[in-house]
């Protein structure tokens, strides 16, 4: 019989009221259930957001280095499980274990460091044009704030918007994505056990309509942090802002890797390959259009499709695999209707673009990483997000029509170049439409203490991670003092 986990709410271990669960499957093998998940409705979100609500004053009052001493001895519980966790990650998510183990080491480093800003200067003294008027500016938090996260960084994500939301003095209700809860369970499992004050974090798991718009509503909650999809973000926003609350959407992609005639080829397809499979292609920064230049465009594409057919796709426990399965049945079918459309558009396919059948593949939602060549800006696999790992390769006839292709979404997450050429790298980061820009490097692969967002339609509001992530959960008070009468 699969485990059991429960909500987390008011600092208990607590099942949903009307008592019914939801199977977390493993992609890579349907056969095995790896627990099983509150349903939750309207009305455990509701308590949640009550606990939360009545927790904040309290958790607040604590002095920010002591509320980051919570993240510090959590972090010191999760390193203590790390290759536990990264098996949990990779069975209710697919991702190779390497990759896994990797994201929750990253979700360690991001409590750090915010466990660190608990104790960090946090705001401005800013000299005064009055004489014996003292300045300066003080954080204040928000109160409750609802954290809404998707499945493809199940860790990650619910840490780097869990941690700067606790230590700047909010009380927070996350509900993580239905097809992967147990890694953010685990970060909620670590801060009870570091002690952390009942009602201080809370976490709810159940469908996104019934959970998701109870805590957009709810009256205490004054910021939602929404991590997923364009169309439930646009929807959120649209709940959100007529409760004037704060709102930060962080949402799909269609990024470009440019190659410019002077690179390395052996090095750019590398990171091809790296930026458009690795996790699948379910990463919001993956690459998936390379806009490569003509003079190189032949034999680059002939290293790219014989380093592609090399990756070995399988379960992702199993050592040497490249490339684990699509997320579930409907992400699937989302990758295969997208190969069909690009056929019918026109494209050419160089290779993939099949499910995986026999042996393993029978078990889970396995696809072939897939590339199609002769690919234009009209065409939907250049302009629509797949969200799996499906690669169009486009022609650029000079620099500046890589540009123009590059710019040509309306998403603007993340981009990267491939060249040596000092001039045309600067003129990309000028002019590129993203808000993540790497050079010699794949599109995917951030750092916990940089910022990160999007521009266009991929991002809304402030940055998340690094410093600026606490402009998101806190306010800014402004105090004028003057120090004689
Ligand atoms: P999704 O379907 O939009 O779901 C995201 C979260 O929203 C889940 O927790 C979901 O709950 C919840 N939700 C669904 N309907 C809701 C509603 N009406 N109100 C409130 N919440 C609701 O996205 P996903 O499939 O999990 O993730 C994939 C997408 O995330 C891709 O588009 C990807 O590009 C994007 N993403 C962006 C970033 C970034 O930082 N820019 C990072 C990672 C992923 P359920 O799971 O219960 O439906």
């Amino acid at each position: 019989m699969p485990e059991v986990y429960r909500n987390y709410i008011a600092g208990q271990w607590v099942e949903c009221k009307s008592k019914k669960t939801v199977p977390n499957v493993n992609p890579a093998n349907t056969d095995e259930t790896v627990g099983l998940f509150q349903s939750s409705a309207a009305e455990d979100a509701q308590a949640a957001c009550d606990a939360a609500a009545k927790a904040q004053p309290a958790w607040a009052g604590l002095p920010a280095p002591r509320r980051g001493e919570f993240l510090f001895k959590a972090a010191e519980i999760l390193e203590s499980r790390l290759d536990k966790l990264a098996e949990d990650m990779t069975r209710e998510e697919g991702k190779p274990l390497p990759e896994a183990k990797g994201e929750v080491k990253r979700a360690i480093n991001i409590f750090r460091y915010f466990g660190g800003e608990g104790a960090r200067a946090f705001s401005y003294q800013i000299p005064s044009e009055r004489d014996n008027v003292f300045c300066y500016t003080m954080r204040k938090p928000l109160g409750v704030v609802a954290l809404i996260t998707p499945w493809n960084f199940p860790s990650a994500i619910p840490a780097w918007k869990m941690a700067p939301a606790l230590v700047a003095g909010n009380t927070v209700v996350v509900k993580p994505a239905s097809l992967a809860p147990l890694s953010a369970y685990r970060l909620v499992e670590a801060l009870d056990e570091a002690g952390i004050s009942p009602g201080a974090i809370n976490y709810v798991t159940g469908g996104g309509g019934a959970v998701g718009n109870t805590l957009v509503d709810h009256p205490a909650v004054r910021a939602v942090s929404f991590t997923g999809s364009c169309e439930v973000g646009g929807k959120l926003y649209e709940r959100v802002t007529r409760r004037r609350i704060r709102v930060q959407l962080e949402m799909g992609g269609k990024n470009p890797t440019v190659v410019l005639k002077d690179a390395d080829l052996d090095y750019a397809a590398d990171i091809l390959v790296n930026g458009a499979f690795f996790s699948t292609g379910q990463k919001c920064t993956a690459c998936s259009r390379a806009v490569i230049e003509k003079a190189i465009y032949e034999p680059l594409v002939e290293k790219l499709v014989a380093k592609t057919k090399k990756l070995k796709v399988g379960n992702g426990l199993e050592p040497g695999v490249g490339m684990g399965p699509a997320v579930d049945e409907s992400q699937l079918k989302t990758d295969l209707e997208y190969i069909e459309i690009a056929k019918k558009e026109g494209a050419k396919l160089l290779c993939g673009g099949n499910r995986l059948t026999g042996g393993i593949y029978d078990k889970g939602y396995f696809v072939e990483p897939t590339i199609f060549a002769g690919v234009t800006n009209e065409m939907r696999i250049a302009q629509e997000e797949v969200f799996g790992p499906v690669l169009a390769l486009m022609v650029a006839e000079d620099f500046d029509d890589a540009m123009r292709l590059a710019n040509s979404v309306r998403f603007g997450l993340s981009a990267s170049i491939v060249s040596r050429d000092l001039t045309r790298v600067h003129q990309f980061i000028n002019r590129i439409e993203a808000g993540l820009i790497t050079v010699n490097l794949p599109t995917a692969g951030v750092e916990y203490q940089l910022p990160f967002g999007g521009t266009k339609e991929s991002s809304f509001g402030m940055r998340e991670q690094g410093p600026l992530a606490l402009d998101f959960y806190t306010e800014t008070r402004t105090v004028y003092l003057k120090y004689t009468q």
